[in-house]
């Protein structure tokens, strides 16, 4: 918890800063579970006028619906499909791997890569598809999965990655128009890729950003150096959790992934197709490639159901309660979209707990 005084102290320097720039600042925490811990520490009415907004950081909310649809038809044809618990309710475009696992299909909840590995061991008659979802910071555990279920022979393991890179995501975010006046940066995520991977944000974009750990005084720290910079006018993009994250990141975990994976085009919700986006597995490990080995349906769905306005919250559009069916047909346990489902999703923190903090519509 944040002192007294260090919470006036941010307080004060925020309410300064915000006094002399026109308008209402709009800042995007890019990471998902800033986006909860902001929610969770009941910051937002705190720096009210600042509008704090969700960005493209939560993994399971930008899987596509279509990448769902194809890991419910491998359950549907007698796969072992694993995955993380979150994963199991976001609706693909029909149906939820939730539901086909009511209806019989062996879906199963595993909290690592490693797990559905012990699965596969335990079952060598039958395919095991372990649907990774995540950024660079779960990547790693995948990489080691594959590896490993190449050293020991499994093979009936499989991976579908859905795995994806941050930073093209941030060239898609800001190449288009927006109304961002700033970004916290993914404090995870740049404990891999260091922070000078991101440099671009402000020399190519101009945009003041912040490299952010999770704390409550992480985050106030953050916001606070990214209003400063865009009172002075200097745009850059500051290290904000020295602690964690180097200049160049994690060269063990970079190795890593460069030794497993290629880069792709990957489709995201909310972005569509963003070109060299998406870890998919190298041919060496094409053995373990459940995209390679699978006939999988590879049509267009559309990525929301009804009015859904998931993409809108994953790109900064709107804030959760400015979709008409938040709290209202959309809650955590009849969830339309993804960003209410999981445990990193916006409107489950809106929801959570903003909802009752009146934390209003803008
Ligand atoms: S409140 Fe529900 S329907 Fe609206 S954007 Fe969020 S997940 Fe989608």
């Amino acid at each position: 918890m944040l002192s007294g005084i260090e919470l006036a102290q941010a307080q004060q320097l925020l309410a300064s800063i915000q006094k002399k720039l026109p308008g209402q600042l709009a800042i995007m925490e890019v990471c998902g579970t800033h986006t909860t811990a902001i929610s969770k520490y009941g910051l937002r009415p705190l720096l009210e006028p600042l509008r704090l907004l969700s960005g493209p950081g939560c993994p399971v909310c930008v899987t596509a619906a279509g990448d769902l649809d194809r890991m419910i038809a491998l359950a549907g044809a007698g796969c072992i499909v694993a995955t993380f618990g979150d994963l199991l309710r976001v609706p693909g475009s029909k149906t939820s791997l939730e539901q086909e696992q009511a209806d019989g299909a062996d879906v199963r909840i595993v909290y690592s890569p490693l797990d559905a590995l012990k699965i596969a061991a335990n079952n060598r008659q039958r395919p095991v598809v372990f649907l990774g979802v995540g950024f660079e910071t779960t990547a790693p555990a995948m990489a080691l999965a594959v590896k490993q279920a190449k050293e020991r022979g499994l093979t009936n393991f499989y991976l579908y990655s859905c795995l994806k890179t941050v930073v093209p995501a941030l060239h898609a975010l800001l190449a288009a128009p927006h109304g961002l006046d700033g970004l916290l940066l993914p404090g995870h995520v740049s404990s891999v890729i260091g922070r000078q991977a991101q440099d671009f944000v402000a020399s190519l974009y101009g945009m003041p950003a912040a490299v952010v750990g999770f704390g409550e005084r992480d985050i106030l720290l953050g916001i606070a150096a990214v209003v400063r910079m865009i009172e002075e006018g200097k745009p850059g993009v500051i290290n904000a959790y020295p602690r964690v994250v180097r200049e160049e990141g994690n060269l063990l975990a970079q190795k890593l992934l460069a030794e497993t994976f290629n880069i792709a085009a990957a489709e995201w919700r909310g972005f569509g197709v963003i070109p060299a986006s998406g870890y998919v597995l190298k041919p060496e490990f094409a053995g373990h490639d459940a995209a390679l080995l699978f006939d999988l349906p590879h049509g267009a769905v559309p990525q929301e159901q009804e009015a859904c306005r998931c993409g809108d919250v994953l790109r900064g559009a709107i804030i959760p309660t400015e979709c008409a069916l938040f709290a209202g047909r959309c809650l955590p346990l009849t969830p339309l979209g993804p960003c209410m489902v999981s445990s990193e999703g916006a409107c489950a923190a809106y929801y959570r707990y903003d909802r009752k903090k009146g934390v209003a519509p803008a």
